[in-house]
């Protein structure tokens, strides 16, 4: 699959053909998961095409599927979860770090053990 290797603020990013015009973002893969506003990405400089196997194509589709922005630092990660209990918020997804500094916040403030961090996809995550 050949995509377009565009430039947004000196940084490289493939182009992945993927938009989303409701929420106008398209996706461009920088080695993270990460969306851009779709005029961005839609007058961005093309410098050049690369060409993607289907299961290197997979393999990116899925990380948009399963990371993306943590909602609560903003960092783009290869991998997040559903909010943990003590932090309940539908459609929101947290990254490691976050969950692993609120782990230790619980486990500190009342005891509560909120578990290890399960990435969305993963076998035994938590789906609600
Ligand atoms: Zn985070």
């Amino acid at each position: 699959m050949k995509l377009n290797l565009v430039l947004i603020d000196n940084r490289l990013v493939i182009d992945m053909n993927v938009n989303d015009v409701i929420g106008f973002k398209a996706d461009g893969y920088t080695g993270l998961p990460e969306r851009f506003d779709l005029d961005v990405m839609g007058e961005a400089d093309v410098i050049g095409t690369v060409e993607l196997s289907e299961e290197q194509v997979t393999k990116i589709k899925a990380e948009y599927k399963s990371g993306g922005k943590c909602d609560w630092c903003g960092e783009v990660v290869a991998e997040l979860s559903h909010p943990h209990f003590n932090d309940f918020a539908i459609g929101k997804k947290m990254c490691r770090t976050c969950w692993d500094h609120d782990r230790d916040v619980y486990k500190g403030s009342c005891g509560d053990d909120i578990g290890d961090f399960k990435p969305v996809g993963r076998k035994n995550s938590h789906e609600y």
